[in-house]
């Protein structure tokens, strides 16, 4: 019988353990080998990164072809529609790979965890690890026990873990890497999973954040995304957000800094103004607001009425006049009515958002709407308000997009595009931009003019 085992809660009064020591070199692969596939968010692939760090640590090596790895993990996502579905789907796809490795291991890791821990033995059996996102501190150990043949599970959500001291191994351009200031929530949206399979609100200590940046920055990133499920509701001690970007900006080497995802009701002041007075963070800000309609975001505890949402808005735009601003919304929430839905709609048109993530409701089984609302709302209702939402904001897209053309933008470069003919690279507030090649290298700010636009990216001479 394999053997399940029993984790108890970690001691956090006891040091860490000491700081990976990653070989970023080219020696050939040795050890066992890890393809990791993930599904998500960006806090997901910040916890990929760090999943990775802790497995190169431990002797592990990543392979990009599950073909000729020894383990197969899943990050997973819990926050889209069908997500269960999908990681069954897609482990079972991958599941061919044991005909030529018999003791090839599946593991999920991620927000998925918590809920698959008492349905994999039936559903997967296959799947012999499953580990929430509070532990992968240890995650080298658990897969060594998963190789053993065990059944191995650890779900437990930890209050104080924020993985203080570890590095990732992110697969990002050099350029743009991220930082996890914040993890958990604590806003419990009565539609979201967050706060079950992530855990309560907590953030990383000031030091530990700059000593990240600084990592960053001696790796010869140039931009710095701090990452957050409410970014700028982070506090420790006196220390409030706009403080932490404050300290940030003067950090050598960091050109550009952003943040994601911030809570409209925790928009302060001082933010504001930090913003618009420190040239290195840019004038972007992704802003969820989810529905146009007051009753929806009622329902929805989001904690803002439609009114504060656009008074946000005003104040952002009268203080950092060339903001580029996107959102989150969600259409066919429990008992959304047409006149809720045509409130959505006048609110895309009153902000204009330069660009928008738009999806519709579903239940997620373990939230407050799953248990106690009523998901009303018809499947072709929810696909035709969808619709008409992303044809109403494709429209302000593209002319967020267009209204640049013929204006000088510097441009941070990224990567060389896919095709290999064009340099890709973005400007402050965020817009993708082709630049021709020779016209600078990864990492350099440039200055270039926009000669054109497609609908989701611009074009440089
Ligand atoms: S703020 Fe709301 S939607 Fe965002 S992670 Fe927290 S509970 Fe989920």
């Amino acid at each position: 019988m394999p053997e399940l085992v029993q984790i108890r809660p970690r001691d956090h009064t006891r040091p860490p353990p000491p700081e990976p020591v990653v070989d970023l070199g080219e020696t050939p692969p040795q050890g066992p080998r890890v393809y990791l596939e993930t599904l998500g968010c960006q806090m997901n692939e910040a916890d990929s990164a760090l999943i990775i760090g802790q497995l190169q640590a431990s002797g592990y090596t990543r392979v990009p072809d599950p073909a000729a790895a020894d383990v197969i993990l899943i990050n997973t996502c819990a926050v889209r529609e069908k997500a269960e579905e999908r990681v069954y789907g897609r482990t079972s796809q991958l599941l061919r790979h044991r005909r030529d490795n018999p003791d090839l291991i599946f593991g999920i890791t991620g927000c998925m965890a918590e809920h698959l821990r008492d349905k994999v033995s039936e559903r997967a059996p296959h799947i012999s690890l499953v580990v929430g996102p509070d532990s992968y501190r240890g995650i080298a150990a658990l897969v060594d026990r998963a190789r053993a043949g065990d059944q191995v599970i650890d779900i437990t959500l930890d209050k104080a873990e924020v993985y203080e001291g570890l590095d990732g191994v992110p697969e990002d351009d050099g350029v743009s890497g991220q930082v996890v200031i914040q993890r958990g929530c604590d806003k419990f949206c009565t539609f979201c999973v967050v706060p079950f399979t992530r855990g309560r609100e907590r953030g990383a200590p000031p030091r530990e954040i700059l000593r990240g940046v600084h990592v960053l920055a001696e790796r010869g990133y140039r931009e710095v995304v701090l990452l957050g499920q409410t970014v700028n509701s982070y506090r420790w001690e006196d220390v409030t957000f706009a403080a932490l970007l404050r300290a940030i900006a003067e950090v050598p080497g960091i050109a550009r800094i952003r943040f994601t995802s911030p809570y409209p009701v925790d928009f302060t002041e001082e933010l504001i103004d930090v913003m618009a007075s420190t040239p290195a963070i840019c004038p972007q800000v992704h802003l969820p607001v989810q529905s146009g309609s007051d009753r929806m975001l009622e329902a929805m505890r989001r904690g803002y009425t439609r009114g504060e949402y656009l008074g946000l808005v005003d104040r952002l735009r009268a203080k950092i006049p060339d903001i580029a601003l996107s959102t989150d919304i969600m259409v066919g929430f429990c008992g959304e009515t047409e006149a809720d839905h045509q409130d959505t709609l006048s609110l895309v048109r009153a902000v204009r958002f330069d660009s928008a993530f738009m999806f519709r409701y579903s239940d997620r089984g373990i939230t407050f709407a799953s248990k106690r609302l009523n998901d009303d709302v018809e499947d072709a209702v929810k696909a035709r308000r969808l619709q008409e939402v992303i044809d109403l904001q494709e429209g302000f897209t593209r002319a967020s997009h267009a209204a640049r053309v013929g204006r000088r933008e510097q441009v941070l470069i990224g990567q060389i595009a896919k095709r290999g003919d064009r340099l890709v690279g973005r400007t402050a507030r965020f817009q993708s931009v082709l630049v021709p090649l020779g016209r600078g290298r990864p990492g350099e700010l440039v200055d270039v003019e926009i000669t054109g636009s497609t609908g989701h990216s611009l074009i440089a001479s």
